[in-house]
């Protein structure tokens, strides 16, 4: 079973040949490796305005089933890799009491009285 350190060694060689983040307007160099779809790495500390986003091109979203744009803003994918979007609840039917029709009991009542 590899080590975390080896498991980060072969992440950072995947994000250098694969990660398209480096060539993005959005991109802002301070260091950061990109990879930001990858939950160990996620948002970017750096990176605040959505300029465009070169994550729907790369070869790793292809590989990873991924859906989503902007992980340095929005943060990494979800687990299991993809960011699927949920298809909206079916709103629930309100039940409302249908007013009686005619006169109430009470009225009725109330007329019989007189
Ligand atoms: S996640 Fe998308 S928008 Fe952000 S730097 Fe990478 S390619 Fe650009
Ligand atoms: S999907 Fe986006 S954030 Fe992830 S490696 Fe590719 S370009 Fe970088």
């Amino acid at each position: 079973m590899p080590t975390k350190k080896e498991l980060e060694e072969e992440m950072r060689s995947v994000l250098e040949e694969e990660c398209l983040c480096k060539d993005c307007p959005s991109y802002v160099k301070c260091g950061e490796m990109g990879g930001y779809c990858f939950q160990q790495v996620g948002k970017s500390k750096c990176i605040k305005k959505m300029r465009g986003c070169e994550c729907g091109a790369c070869s790793i979203t292809k590989m990873e089933g991924l859906t989503g744009m902007y992980y340095c803003v929005k943060g990494a994918a979800k687990k299991g890799g993809a960011v699927r979007k949920a298809k909206p609840k079916a709103k629930k039917a309100v039940k409302t009491k249908a007013k009686p029709k005619g006169k109430t009991v009470k009225a009725k009542a109330k007329k019989k009285r007189k």
